[in-house]
């Protein structure tokens, strides 16, 4: 572990560079509570796997975290089926829409992999399988993970994503059609809805995933996931947690990382930190412009990264 960085010059140093970039990239707004979000925000913190903690600028402000939810999804879903969750779902970039229906026909109803939207309802499915309630299942779980009881689902953007949520409508019911959805269509819809209306800070966000850096322990040190798991999460993370960007990223930033759509990244150096960030005007693939930014620049100034 480099013990020698001042994280939180660094942090600040990352900042003051991006700040003429704040505002750039287009709000997601086919949500419409996100459409109302200001792209001028920007927040980031960074976490060591010794505990200390540094942050810039709206760390603190909780936001959507929309798709990043899906890491915890994949997480749930390994600790109750192991490699089992793999019959389901595939683990290879998609190279397309996260949305996207054309591709889920072609491979017959299995979902290229657990961060698209197609991937992460069967993943909520298999969760389901195990308890009749279903919503708490993960919720528990992230409260946990960051240490913080009053984390919630954002039931605004939920609704809004149940009335609006047309096409993981049609891929959920495309799924049914495979086979590949154990539970009704609309119970999975509501999970996933909720899934991704988890409302957290950056800083929340680099505390629940410790275990991604730290060999499967959390924050708390609990045992989250065994080592393979998380090896397995993170490569997943590292191949297809950016959208369509995967190759780009890796070129740039060089970390695995998931991204959502309100304008958060999450990316892990393991052994070393988590780092998060959020600012909501997205690249037209769908990333955080700006956060990219920021985590380029970390990993160029820091000269680390998996690589
Ligand atoms: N809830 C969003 C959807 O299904 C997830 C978007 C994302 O962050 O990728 O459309």
């Amino acid at each position: 572990m480099k013990t020698n960085i001042d994280y939180q010059s660094l942090l600040e140093e990352i900042h003051a560079e991006v700040r003429p970039l704040i505002g750039q990239g287009k709000v997601a707004d086919y949500i419409p509570p996100l459409a109302g979000r200001s792209p001028q925000h920007f927040g980031m913190s960074l976490r060591t796997i010794d505990g200390n903690s540094y942050s810039v600028g709206e760390a603190h402000e909780r936001f959507s975290i929309q798709s990043i939810a899906k890491v915890f999804n994949l997480t749930r879903a390994m600790q109750l089926e192991g490699d089992d969750v793999w019959k389901r779902v595939g683990r290879e970039p998609s190279g397309a829409a996260f949305n996207s229906l054309g591709q889920l026909e072609n491979e017959h109803g299995i979902p290229r992999n657990p961060m698209i939207n197609a991937g992460a309802l069967v993943v909520m499915d298999i969760i389901l399988n195990h308890t009749d309630t279903g919503e708490d299942l993960i919720l528990d779980i992230v409260r946990d993970l960051a240490m913080e009881p009053s984390i919630d689902y954002d039931l605004v953007v939920a609704e809004a994503e149940h009335e609006t949520g047309h096409r993981n409508r049609a891929s959920a019911w495309l799924l049914k059609t495979y086979d590949n959805l154990d539970n009704p269509v609309e119970r999975v819809l509501q999970a996933y809805f909720r899934l991704c209306s988890l409302s957290m800070s950056c800083a929340e966000l680099a505390t629940a995933f410790h275990y991604l850096a730290a060999a499967g322990t959390s924050a708390s040190g609990a045992v989250v996931a065994s080592e393979r798991q998380v090896k397995r999460i993170n490569s997943v993370m590292l191949t297809c947690g950016v959208y369509d960007e995967a190759g780009d990223y890796a070129y740039r930033v060089g970390l695995p990382a998931k991204s959502g759509v309100g304008g958060g990244i999450v990316a892990v150096m393991p052994g070393e930190y988590i780092v998060t960030v959020w600012s909501p005007g997205l690249s037209e693939k769908g990333n955080s412009l700006v956060g990219t930014k920021a985590l380029e620049l970390l990993t160029t100034k820091t000269q680390s990264s998996i690589f």
